[in-house]
């Protein structure tokens, strides 16, 4: 890092803030990109915490200043559109700090970890593996952090049976807009709890979460299966997620010519099957592989393969076409990461990203179908995704938290990931705009979606109408924790 710019006299900070703010070019480049690449916000200064009470000073100096500058508590920096970054205000780079990760247990919670907001998933699981445990929630990919997917919801394939990452939290500590250090819970403080999570870093900044635990398997059963007809397939997925089959894992995707079986998301297939999921895709246009998985453990007795087999008898996937693997636990959460690897390797990973992300109703996952992956993303065909759709309960979302959902009376809806890689900025905005034709497209046909990591929102009536029912609480949350709106403004809600 460069030396510290000390040039920070004009604001209201004491010594032992202003010394842990930069302006340096690498700091401050950094805080103004993101893994977007798309969009870019320079910020006054970057803030380097190393303790908790860092950033209770910092928040505290610009709430009670009558010049108050904007603040956002930046994790892995992993949005794709600026949602981290802070407009002429103070970037806090969470990662300076060193909260640590702490397994304990009570007759209450059972075992739970205490994990700084700051700490990365890859990390809490490698910890609580130590004692044979491991959280229940994740995200496709680890090198998040905590506080970044708490503020959003933190969704994979074990949303359907855990609910997201926010419904598997008992407790946070989190400093507050006027520079308050709370603790809050379902019991304490309920209001800040309940608003901070999926509240998009708008009511305080996570430094501490007390993360559900549960033993860990050590390996896992992992199979795909690719289905011709999208209704038939989506007939299975809301088939596997409605009993307890045993299963832990539920997603699926898109395989089109232009996006081949294996991709950044894993490399599942050998080469020979891929070759054949490729074809018959070519063939198809579009195929969907189902993905599935059970955990197991490797000394047990448990006779896993005929559990698997009597669950898929009900299933109505191509003869011939299932696909098993049998990995560790790790290597299976973790298998992101094995691909970031090789694409970085290619420099294929820093590229723009222009995704979208979106909750679907079940009432309309088949006109999406039609409207958008066959008349859009397979006939334009601009980017090989990936392109995932799988379904989730709305009974394991809390209706209390920030998170938005569709509103619809049916318990199943869909998440899609329209996770694009584009080869150079141009690209990356030809792609935008076709984000912005599935939304119209939506909107015209009356498919009543939710932005998932919202980024399109561009006026404050767009926003009250993403908070549906929930919006006058988003507000009044507001006004209460943040009320001169400092927080994540790269949010662009107020
Ligand atoms: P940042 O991008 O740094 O921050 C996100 C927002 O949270 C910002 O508004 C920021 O101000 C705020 N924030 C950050 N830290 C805190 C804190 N401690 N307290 C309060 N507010 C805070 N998401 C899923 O749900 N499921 C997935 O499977 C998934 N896979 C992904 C795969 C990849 C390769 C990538 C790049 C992203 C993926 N995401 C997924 C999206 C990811 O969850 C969000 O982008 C998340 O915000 C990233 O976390 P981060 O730590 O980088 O947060």
């Amino acid at each position: 890092m460069e030396e510290r710019n000390t040039s920070f006299s004009s604001l209201p900070l004491p010594l032992e803030i202003a010394t842990k703010l930069y302006a340096d070019s690498t700091s401050i480049k950094t805080a103004s990109s993101d893994f977007g690449k798309l969009f870019q916000e320079t910020p006054f200064a970057v803030f380097y915490p190393s303790t908790i009470s860092d950033i209770v000073h910092l928040v505290k100096s610009s709430y009670t200043s009558s010049s108050p500058f904007k603040i956002a508590a930046r994790g892995h920096g992993h949005s794709v559109h600026g949602q981290a970054m802070a407009k002429d205000g103070v970037v806090v780079e969470m990662t300076s700090l060193s909260g640590g990760i702490k397994v304990s247990w009570s007759d209450y919670l059972g075992f739970y970890a205490d994990v700084g907001g700051e700490q990365l998933w890859i990390d809490v699981l490698r910890t609580t593996l130590e004692r044979g445990l491991s959280p229940v929630s994740w995200t496709d990919y680890l090198y998040l952090t905590v506080g970044g997917t708490l503020s959003n919801a933190g969704i994979s394939g074990q949303t359907f049976l855990h609910g997201p990452q926010i419904s598997n939290v008992h407790e946070l500590d989190v400093v507050t807009g006027k520079g308050e250090f709370m603790t809050c819970s379902k019991n304490m403080n309920s209001e800040l709890f309940y608003g901070v999570l999926g509240g998009l870093g708008q009511f305080g900044i996570i430094t501490r979460a007390r993360i559900v635990l549960d033993k860990a398997p050590t390996r896992v059963k992992w199979v795909r299966m690719i289905y011709e007809d999208f209704d038939i397939f989506t007939k299975d997925q809301e088939h596997l997620i409605s009993k307890n089959y045993g299963l832990n894992y539920v997603e699926g995707s898109l395989i089109m010519k232009k996006s081949p079986a294996n991709n950044w998301r894993s490399s599942f297939f050998s080469i020979l099957d891929e070759e054949k999921v490729n074809s018959l895709a070519s063939k198809r246009g579009v195929v969907y592989s189902l993905e599935v998985v059970k955990y197991y453990d490797e000394f047990s007795v448990q006779p896993i393969n005929e559990e698997l087999d009597d669950i898929f008898k009900d299933l109505s996937f191509k003869t011939g076409f299932i696909f098993k693997k049998d990995v560790s636990y790790v290597d299976f959460l973790n298998r992101v990461r094995i691909e970031e690897l090789k694409l970085q390797c290619k420099g294929l990973w820093d590229v723009p990203h222009p995704w979208l992300n979106l909750f679907v109703p079940k009432s309309g996952i088949l006109e999406f179908n039609q409207q958008v992956f066959v008349n859009i993303i397979q006939k334009e065909a601009k980017s090989s995704g990936p392109f995932l759709v799988y379904p989730m309960k709305r009974t394991k979302w809390d209706d209390r938290m920030s998170a938005t959902i569709p509103d619809e009376d049916e318990d199943v809806f869909y998440t899609i990931g329209l996770l694009h890689s584009a080869r150079n900025t141009e690209d990356g905005k030809i792609i935008d705009d076709q984000n912005k034709k599935i939304l119209n497209v939506c909107a015209e046909i009356g498919i009543e979606i939710k932005q998932y990591l919202p980024r399109y929102y561009t006026t404050k009536e767009e926003w009250i109408k993403h908070f549906g029912a929930k919006w006058s609480l988003f507000e009044e949350r507001k006004a209460k924790y943040d009320p001169k709106m400092l927080l994540s403004p790269g949010q662009r809600i107020f």
